[in-house]
């Protein structure tokens, strides 16, 4: 056995889907080519979730839960990720997590009384306090972004300046840090940052996190260098140095197409419908895992789309007010939308899941329309769709910001879940971006086949070729390498 093989690997991820999925996708890689043994620790019912999601020939891959039960923190029983918790809770359950301070600090303490110190542990943003305690072990740390670096920059930036309520009467501010044409509209603020007064719960918890974050030894982000550029130079100038790596996507997709066609899962309805559609003429719809429009909304979406006459695949999710398990209601949709759809084989309705990565590798899919998830854009952006942007929370109006104003993969449509939509702008959009005739939609589809070349270009892995997050990967763990040698030496 060699050196590498013994070396152990920490991952903490927080709790939430978006962040579990990509930290079992890169303990994977670590394991597949690194050869070392990986742990993620979480808390119970977590582990238990990733152990389903573990594929079954792995090994070297070690879950391990912390003591932690959520009643003891003014949670309802059993919520421990943010899939079962409404959005307000969702504070307190990021709020509870130094609960498990002292049980990271014993399981660490263990493995160095053991004489066996994990070579680093990698953390995510949310656990701030975790750098103190790999410093007081001195192991080496790293906090891993399951973000894009742009998005979770000007969070960032945000959160630790507040700039929205220095320029109180101002409706575009500068981002401090940014370069200074980067302005933030206020309309492109998620909505617990508008209603941040500086000492409220949200403001209390980031200010302290992301400030401790700044003192961890380097960044990984599940992005891709090329097309990063502004928020990676953000986090290499903040931090003052360059121990920042892109390193995505860390998802193999196609490995996650090919078992999935090998075990009989790909050929479910939405791909069947898609074989009878026509090359690139398909807009496919969904709001991600977690988020969901207002009834007000989806109806004008639904008209707008009837009267686009474009086709559509659309995961229809209960809109805001209404609990996930209802049935669709004559209030969400235009009566006898779904059959008209269906006879016309215009359009199908899925309820609350779909298989995405199938969807938007199929030929016959031409845009997304998105809340714009990180994963979501990764995704979308491997298989050269661009995308309608409708950001509902959180990084998402960054993202969408990004694809838009950046990277020109990305028009937006609409913003939250609140605000006023109109069908016209609906069509509208949908023509600008699905029409052969418009030159927007053009450059959308150019733009977006490239992307698709640079995050190709960024994983691939032959001989004397790697890729940009080939290397950051490698770089990363030669520095964790180096830092371990020289505390033995
Ligand atoms: N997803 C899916 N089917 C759906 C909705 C979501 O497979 O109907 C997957 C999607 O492929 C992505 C993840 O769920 O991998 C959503 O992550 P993202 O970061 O886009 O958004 P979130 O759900 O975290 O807001």
């Amino acid at each position: 056995m060699s050196t590498s093989c013994r070396e152990k690997v920490i991952l903490f991820p927080f709790m939430a889907q978006g962040h579990l999925i990509p930290y079992l996708a890169l303990a994977l890689k670590i394991q597949s080519k690194f050869g070392y043994s990986v742990t993620i620790l979480s808390t119970p019912l977590n582990i238990q979730k990733l152990q389903r999601s573990l594929p079954p020939s792995t090994s070297n891959i070690n879950l391990v839960s912390l003591p932690y039960s959520s009643s003891d923190h003014n949670l309802p029983p059993n919520s421990e990720n943010t899939d079962v918790l409404p959005y307000p809770l969702v504070i307190n359950l990021l709020d509870s997590l130094h609960s498990l301070r002292p049980h990271l600090h014993k399981f660490i303490s263990d493995l160095v009384t053991q004489n066996t110190p994990p070579l680093c542990i990698i953390s995510d943003v949310f656990l701030g306090w975790t750098v103190e305690i790999a410093k007081e072990f001195e192991i080496f740390h790293s906090v891993f972004v399951t973000g894009g670096a742009y998005g979770t920059g000007i969070y960032y930036s945000i959160w630790l300046n507040q700039p929205q309520l220095q320029n109180e009467s101002e409706e575009e501010f500068i981002l401090p840090d940014f370069p200074q044409d980067l302005r933030i509209h206020r309309s492109q603020l998620a909505n617990n940052v508008l209603q941040a007064t500086g000492t409220d719960s949200w403001s209390m918890f980031y200010k302290r996190e992301l400030s401790q974050t700044l003192t961890s030894d380097g960044f990984l982000f599940n992005t891709v260098e090329a097309f990063d550029q502004v928020g990676l130079t953000y986090f290499r100038s903040k931090l003052g140095h360059d121990s920042v790596w892109a390193v995505g996507p860390v998802s193999d997709y196609s490995l996650s197409l090919k078992s999935r066609a090998s075990s009989g899962t790909s050929s479910d309805l939405c791909t069947q419908w898609l074989d009878n559609q026509q090359e690139k003429s398909v807009l496919y719809i969904s709001f991600g895992s977690m988020n969901t429009i207002s009834s007000t909304q989806m109806m004008e979406l639904a008209i707008g789309l009837e009267k686009s006459g474009r086709n559509f695949i659309w995961v229809v999710r209960p809109p805001l007010g209404y609990e996930m398990n209802e049935e669709v209601r004559s209030e969400w949709l235009p009566d006898g939308f779904e059959e008209r759809m269906k006879a016309k084989n215009r359009g199908l309705l899925v309820r609350k899941w779909a298989t995405q990565l199938e969807i938007l590798s199929h030929k016959a899919t031409s845009v997304f329309l998105s809340h714009c998830g990180w994963n979501s854009i990764l995704e979308s952006l491997s298989f050269g769709v661009p995308i309608i942007g409708w950001p509902i929370s959180a990084d998402q109006y960054n993202n969408s910001k990004l694809l838009e104003e950046e990277i020109g993969v990305c028009v937006e449509l609409a913003r939250g879940n609140r605000n006023e939509i109109r069908r016209e702008d609906v069509v509208r959009v949908i023509d600008l971006v699905m029409s052969n005739e418009s030159k927007k939609g053009d450059e959308m589809r150019n733009k977006a086949c490239e992307v698709k070349e640079m995050i190709e270009n960024a994983i691939r892995e032959e001989q004397g070729c790697k890729g940009s997050s080939v290397n950051g990967l490698e770089e990363f763990f030669a520095m964790a390498l180096a830092r371990k040698k020289r505390k033995m030496d």
